[in-house]
This record gives structure tokens, sequence and C-alpha cells, in this order.
């Protein structure tokens, strides 16, 4: 599970005056912070949604959400990584690029990988990544890692202008998924593991829906780990293997009252009390092989 975060959010009610209201930057052709960062992150879903990764948006409207809000849900969807999806602003309008921002040490690997792919995407369109900057004051109580990307300069006339167009949007989406999987090679992993176990069995094919929705194939497997499978079936054979005198005793009692149970015949001969001298003849046999000068031990039992 990813969880993108589209920053800023939400639209000034008159009727609605409590509620609170955070346009973002404001670019100087007028476009709207909020609205490019809630387009990004769809586009971004839907890239991920294609290599079967399952997103949690932290808003999917144009809304007021709380830096609370927000983290609680990527905690509660148990993503692995969180995006904060932004865009940049600054008095001076000849400054532009991309930029990476980390809330603390944990995060840099991560941030790294995210500012190589925007840099790999966005250079030949004209912006360049600036690298990754330390923000210890954002995200900093997230418990995965995290990045804050800031995709282009609204302030910035030429980037404001491809901001504008539906294909830079989408490269910019790209560069941010590209960054999320060359960060996290399971997601490549899983994808072929599914696809794989699909086209062997059509019948019951797995799906990941776009919208952060799985299909219940994948949403129950992924509940029950795997290592509570193991526990279970080491827990029962254990038990099994304590009990299997009373178990076969069972059968035994069961064979005597229906003859027909067992049909196979798997019981015939069987009888847990003789077994058990054998074995315990078997143990003192070669003590008492070769000759040896008779003892006082050879009369007892134990
Ligand atoms: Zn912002």
């Amino acid at each position: 599970v990813i969880a993108l975060d589209p920053g800023h959010g939400g639209t000034p009610d008159n009727g609605h005056p409590e509620i609170p209201f955070d346009p973002g930057a404001i670019g100087i052709n007028g476009l709207l912070e909020k609205d490019l960062t809630l387009d990004i992150a769809q586009r971004v879903r839907q890239l991920l949604a294609q290599d079967l990764v399952q997103v949690v948006m932290t808003r999917d409207s144009d809304r007021y959400v709380s830096v609370e809000e927000r983290s609680q849900a990527a905690r509660q969807a148990g993503a692995a990584l969180f995006v904060s999806v932004h865009l940049n602003s600054w008095t001076d309008p000849t400054v532009g690029g991309s930029l990476v921002l980390y809330p603390g040490p944990r995060s840099v690997p991560f941030a790294t990988v995210m500012g190589q792919a925007l840099q790999k995407r966005l250079a030949a369109l004209g912006v360049e990544n600036k690298g990754t900057e330390l923000r210890d004051n954002w995200w900093i109580h997230a418990t995965m890692p995290v990045v804050t990307v800031e995709g282009a300069y609204l302030t910035n006339p030429q980037e404001a202008a491809l901001l504008t167009t539906a294909s830079f949007r989408q490269s910019l989406a790209q560069a941010i998924r590209d960054g999320i999987e060359s960060f996290d090679p399971v997601i490549a992993r899983q994808k072929s593991a599914i696809t794989a176990w699909n086209s062997a069995h059509p019948a019951a094919v797995v799906s990941v829906g776009g919208a952060g929705r799985t299909s219940g194939t994948v949403a129950s497997r992924s509940r029950v780990p795997g290592s509570l499978l193991w526990v279970l079936a080491i827990v029962t054979g254990a038990v099994t293997l304590w009990y299997r005198r009373r178990i076969c005793a069972f059968a035994l009692s069961l064979r005597q009252r229906y003859g027909a149970v067992d049909g196979l015949g798997l019981l015939n001969g069987w009888a847990p009390r003789r077994r058990r001298q054998v074995r315990r003849r078997r143990a003192v046999a070669p003590m008492a092989r070769g000759p040896r000068p008779h003892s006082v031990y050879d009369d007892l039992w134990f």
C-alpha cells in the first residue's frame, strides 16, 4: 500500500465560514496548487494501479484535510511509503526546478531515489531537479519513509505554463511512479508473481482496483499473514503427534464398533500396546548382546 497525499484543498464557503480551506500557492497564470496536486496524485494512483499497487489517497476531492487526518489515513492503511504532492512558489520568478523534501535521516534514501526519477523524466522538459532538502517540521511523526515532491514552481512562468498541459502533469506523475517503484522493488516482484498466478489460474483472476479498492482475494490473502498459517500448521501437527495414540485408539474403537469404517484396512494388525513393548525391547536388546558377566542389574526391571 502506498499513501498519496495531494497537498492543500478546500474552497471557501460563505454558508460555512467555520470550515477551513487552503488553496496552497497560486500560480502567476491563476492555477491553484490544490487543483494541480489532486490531478497529479490521481494520475500517480492510476499508474500505480496498472502495476497492481494499492493506493490510499489522503483526499480525493477538493476538501480541507488536516495534517493529522492525512497521517492517520496512511497509518491506518498500513502504507509502506508516503508521498506528499506539492508545487513550489517563490518571490523570484526566475527560480525553478523540482525539489524533494524529507523529514529526517530515515527518508533520505527514498528522497534521493525520487530526486533522480524526477530529473530523468523532467530535465528534458526544462525542469531540473534541485536535489533533496531536509524539512524537519513536516511529517516528522510518520512511521514510514516520507517524501514531499515539489514538482515545479508555480511562480516560474515557463513551469506554470507547462503545468497547464496534461502531458506535463502526466510526466510528473510518471516520475513520481518511477521514484516509488525504483525505491521499492517489491512492487515489480509482486506484480510479476500476481501476473504469473493469474495466467495459471484464468478462472480466478486477482485484480487491484485503481481507487484504493481491492478484490476480495487480494484483501483476504494479505490480511492473513503467511507466518500465522505456518504457526497453525505446526500447532496442528504437534497436537496430532501428541495425541496420536488416542486418535488411533479412537479409530480402533470405531472399527470395532462399525467394521466398515476402516475400508482400506489401514488399522489391520495394529495394536498400540504391542508396539510400545517392541520399541522398549529394542532399546534394551543391544545391552544383552555378547558374552558378559552376570550382574545384579540383570535381575532388575525398569
Ligand atoms: Zn504546497
